[in-house]
């Protein structure tokens, strides 16, 4: 039975989806203005493991994540380049594909964009204006946050407590300094929509309620994002959400990720600690940064530091040898033949124990630490039983095995073959022609003798060299 930590209730629940057998799930996506961070990444990387997770229980799910296009840091960043926001935005929503593909996430089903639903949000304000819980002033509009007496319900802090500290900045109309933008008057130099109260763009926390209700519809299943958007950011959302359509609790699970943190302190642009997801996968194997991504429990912080991406690294290499091993075994059955074995027996055993244990550990809120352990307790079966297995059978099953769990994780076996076999093929290239380089030097000094040793020595290793007129070209026979 699969349990939850739902911040709703700040308690661990059974997960059970509203629709039988289909879960829909909403996840906060970038605010496409920069290069994402690698805390960024942790929380794409642990919702696409919770979804691979929901795929492998039997669900089908539905995955929405967005971009935010439209914001302040959005504008910001544009007038600062001197770009327009559209541009800014297709800049940075084409880095955030990249990135997820170098990371084996799932695409989602659909990655809306604010700006593709400004009439939806409108009609959302306007509800909530109706039904008393929103008010206009100079072509901006706010939430009525006193109004609503369930403010809270999810960062359980008290409304009288939040007006403590809080205050109303010069130049904002609000009438409370808990209230919160919906819609934002139109400034100069700024992208702007028509609107019932003049041109304008929404306020950030409209964007999340309007996609999750056109995409999903209300109540969803699950919404998840990290715990900074705990509040307000969330918080806003349920009582936008409920107050414009009536429903009061418009999403069953809230799931919040930790914080990537660099010496205990939370990563983050606005602090200037933090390292882009692209800097780290240029420097670090991509699978080794998605596991490493996935090795802490999601609701935990998890520290950033070479040695934890080593560690990464090298446990990643152990389960891709074990891999090895049983590739390696399989072949000289499949030439030999064999029987069945006490270890054939144990290994059987053994796969038995790791698919439960990683479930039990999953199914535990998601705890991909107890399902890594149970893997590299698998790993270790392989590698002594390995050698003693008589039939190629329970070897084809662990390592199907072994596959389908680490795909959970977002890791590919197969994949790592082929990339290693890209890389080799990379470098075979990179050695031929140095030696068809030699081979040039030793013809331009008159060396000929050394110049055909090296042809005639590629030649007995199948690789022909034709010399055309822009040089020698080289191919495998
Ligand atoms: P943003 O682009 O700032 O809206 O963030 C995208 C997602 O990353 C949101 O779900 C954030 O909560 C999450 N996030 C931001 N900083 C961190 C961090 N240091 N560790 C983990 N998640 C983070
Ligand atoms: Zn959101």
């Amino acid at each position: 039975m699969l349990q939850v930590y739902n911040t709703l209730t700040r308690k661990k629940e059974e997960f059970k989806p509203i629709e039988k057998n289909h879960v829909r799930m909403y996840v906060c996506g970038p605010t496409v203005y920069d290069y994402p961070h690698i805390g960024n990444a942790r929380s794409f990387a642990v919702f696409d493991t919770i979804r691979r997770y929901l795929e492998y229980k039997g669900y089908r799910v539905t995955y929405i994540t967005n971009f935010t296009d439209i914001d302040d840091k959005m504008i910001n960043r544009a007038n600062e380049e001197g770009i327009s926001v559209a541009d800014l935005a297709a800049r940075f929503i084409a880095e955030y594909y990249i990135i997820a593909s170098e990371l084996n996430l799932k695409p989602a089903t659909v990655n809306p964009r604010a700006t593709e639903h400004i009439d939806d949000i409108i009609d959302m304000v306007s509800k909530i204006i109706e039904n008393g819980h929103g008010y206009v002033v100079d072509g901006d509009v706010y939430f009525d946050v006193p109004s609503w007496s369930n403010y809270g319900v999810l960062s359980k802090i008290p409304l009288d407590e939040l007006s403590a500290g809080l205050r109303v900045n010069v130049g904002e109309k609000k009438k409370d300094p808990r209230d919160f933008a919906l819609w934002k008057a139109e400034k100069p130099g700024e992208p702007s929509w028509d609107s019932p109260w003049g041109k304008g763009r929404p306020g950030w926390h409209a964007e999340c309620s309007v996609m999750g209700k056109y995409y999903l519809g209300i109540p969803f299943d699950i919404h998840g994002g990290g715990q900074d958007l705990i509040f307000p950011h969330h918080e806003n959302e349920i009582a936008q959400s409920a107050a414009a359509y009536g429903e009061k609790t418009p999403v069953k699970y809230w799931l919040h990720n930790g914080f990537l943190t660099i010496n205990t302190e939370k990563m983050s642009k606005s602090e200037g600690n933090f390292f882009t997801a692209r800097e780290v996968l240029d420097n670090y194997d991509h699978q080794a940064v998605r596991f490493y991504l996935v090795s802490g429990q999601y609701r935990q912080p998890l520290d950033y530091n070479d040695k934890a991406l080593k560690q990464a690294i090298q446990s990643l290499e152990r389960i891709k040898n074990a891999a090895d091993t049983i590739r390696g075994k399989i072949s000289i059955l499949e030439k030999k033949g064999g029987r069945r074995t006490k270890a054939d027996d144990k290994l059987s055993e053994a796969i038995k124990k790791v698919r439960e244990g990683f479930e039990r550990e999953m199914d535990d809120d998601f705890n991909t630490p107890g399902a890594i352990a149970e893997i590299f307790t698998f790993v270790r079966d392989i590698n002594s039983l390995t050698p003693d297995i008589g039939n190629a059978a329970v070897l084809r099953e662990a390592l199907s095995t072994l596959s389908e769990l680490m795909s959970i994780l977002g890791i590919n076996l197969e994949k790592a073959e082929d990339e290693a076999g890209g890389k080799s093929v990379e470098v075979l290239k990179g050695v031929v022609g140095l030696l068809l380089e030699v081979r040039e030097n030793a013809r331009k000094s008159k060396d000929y003798a050394a110049a055909d040793m090296i042809r005639d020595r590629l030649k007995e290793l199948s690789i022909s060299v034709a010399d055309t007129k822009d040089g020698p070209t080289w191919k495998i026979e």
